[in-house]
């Protein structure tokens, strides 16, 4: 299947889109051929002033709206890009490579975060505590100010969605920079906002070196608040940005997730619900289930189950029906993951599936590595992307240890139908988010976010407008 790229990607600042005039470019690369499918106009220093005096003057406007008026533009954008999901699905694909019924998936629930911001903004409450002789002590809320989003490549629009949703409801301005792999389908969200007639200033996308961008908007005192989600070394280097100026900061960084599988689970369901979801984006994921520790009586009988699963997933361009894993989004990624792979063989781990790269554009077999050593620098350093390493262990206690021996702290599994052995895993596995038997543990309504390297702070649920929020009191008498 054929589809061309008919986008053309552009910043948009205080409600005009901006492109050309001799700004540098940059090539959007289908990573499925590895071949250049359009350029994006990089922001210059002076788009960023202006987008920065633009989001100034748009939280004013902002912040002032009735909370009803601001949820009726984003129940209207959201409605906007639900009838545009399958062409700004396709534009993502074409972008970033996952299988474009997963590109489309993506953008309802994008949509589902703008509706779902929409309606938990007007819950947004404040108290009275009743002091003597007649005094009031009035606690309210007010929205932080103008927001700096830096959102990521591997759910391009729906992370970005995750951001300016809240943020939005709350009553501030953003200013977004998405991840210069995914402009156009970045782009659609951003014009599904226009359309649904945000006024102009509230909201920004900027293109650019993301270093560059950073540096120059959290130089600027416009910007109260930073929502960074990307990997640990980037977060690292924004809060040091962000002392500067005192901004607060979520950060919502990378994970290692590991997955303890016990003697006592449904061994069949269990494969059937771990291989598909290890290697769903290409495993580009960042509570993708990835360090698996198995239970010592049941470990040959998983890797082998895993290994012939893993060997009927069908890789292609992300366009195609059949597809069920796409390329890698960068140039970037293979080279990383083959370089894992290569260190964990020389350290003895077995190759069970896949192992190595494709011929053309960013692919990377679907693979497993068994009897994986914690030497090995792929149990210590995300792979992000399409490999499951595993190992063995004895005890409950060896897998708790075992599972929180990283910095990380993202997200953890656990499969057993022994309910209190799932509370002890639940209580003592360091981590922001615990599956037990499921997968599902990343909803609109839910609080998502990680411990210890893993980033702090939530997006999602009532807690992720903490972020957005300042706490004020005024003692009246
Ligand atoms: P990277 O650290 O170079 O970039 C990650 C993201 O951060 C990109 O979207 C990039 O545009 C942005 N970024 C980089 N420098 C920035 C800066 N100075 N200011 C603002 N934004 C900046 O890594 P990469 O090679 O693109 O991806 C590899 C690693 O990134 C993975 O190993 C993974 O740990 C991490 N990652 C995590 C997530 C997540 O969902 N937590 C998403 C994407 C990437």
């Amino acid at each position: 299947m054929t589809v061309s790229y008919d986008a053309a990607p552009a910043l948009y600042i205080d409600g005009e889109w901006r492109s050309g005039d001799g700004r540098d470019t940059q090539a959007v690369v289908n990573p499925a051929t590895g071949e250049a499918i359009g350029q994006v106009p990089l922001a210059t220093a002076q788009d960023l002033d202006d987008a920065l005096a633009a989001a100034e003057r748009g939280f004013a406007v902002w912040k002032a709206t009735d909370v009803d008026a601001r949820g009726a533009i984003l129940r209207k954008a959201a409605e906007i890009l639900r009838g545009r999901a399958k062409d700004i699905g396709k534009l993502l694909t074409m972008e970033q490579g996952k299988p474009v019924a997963e590109a489309t998936g993506e953008v309802m629930g994008a949509a589902q975060i703008l509706d779902w911001s929409a309606e938990e903004a007007k819950r947004i409450y404040g108290r009275v505590l009743v002091r003597p002789t007649g005094q009031r002590s009035i606690v309210i809320k007010q929205p932080v100010g103008p927001v700096a989003a830096f959102s990521p490549w591997n759910f391009p629009v729906y992370l970005m969605a995750k951001k300016l949703g809240p943020a939005l409801a709350s009553g501030c301005s953003v200013i977004s920079k998405p991840p210069e792999e995914t402009p156009a389908c970045c782009g659609a969200l951003m014009q599904a906002l226009h359309d649904a007639g945000m006024p102009k200033g509230v909201v920004q996308l900027v293109h650019g070196v993301p270093d560059t961008v950073s540096r120059h908007l959290m130089g600027s005192k416009v910007i109260r608040k930073v929502s960074f989600t990307g990997s640990v070394g980037v977060g690292k280097h924004l809060m040091k940005l962000a002392a500067d100026n005192l901004q607060r900061v979520t950060m919502e960084l990378g994970g290692h997730a590991p997955v303890l599988i016990f003697d006592d689970c449904d061994l069949e369901k269990t494969l059937d619900m771990v291989v598909p979801q290890k290697f769903r984006n290409a495993g580009q994921v960042c509570v993708s289930p990835t360090r698996f520790y198995v239970q010592d009586s049941i470990y040959d009988r998983f890797i082998d189950g895993f290994a012939e699963r893993t060997k009927t997933i069908t890789t292609g361009s992300g366009l195609d029906s059949g597809t069920k894993m796409g390329p890698l989004a960068n140039v970037r990624r293979p080279d990383a993951i083959e370089e894992l792979v290569g260190d964990a063989i020389a350290s003895g781990a077995r190759v069970m599936a896949g192992g190595s790269r494709g011929d053309e554009g960013y692919f990377f077999q679907p693979t497993l590595l068994a009897d994986v050593p914690d030497s090995a620098s792929i149990m210590n350093n995300e792979p992000f992307g399409p490999v499951a390493v595993s190992a063995r262990f004895d005890t409950v206690e060896d897998a708790i240890a075992k599972a929180n021996r990283l910095p990380f702290g993202l997200a953890a599994f656990a499969f057993t139908e022994n309910g209190r052995r799932a509370n002890i895993i639940g209580d003592a596995i360091e981590a922001g988010m615990v599956g037990v038997n499921s997968f599902g543990i990343s909803g609109v309504d839910t609080p998502f976010g990680g411990v210890k390297d893993s980033g702090f702070g939530s997006e999602g649920g009532p807690e992720g407008f903490d972020s957005y929020l300042v706490t004020k009191v005024i003692h009246q008498a």
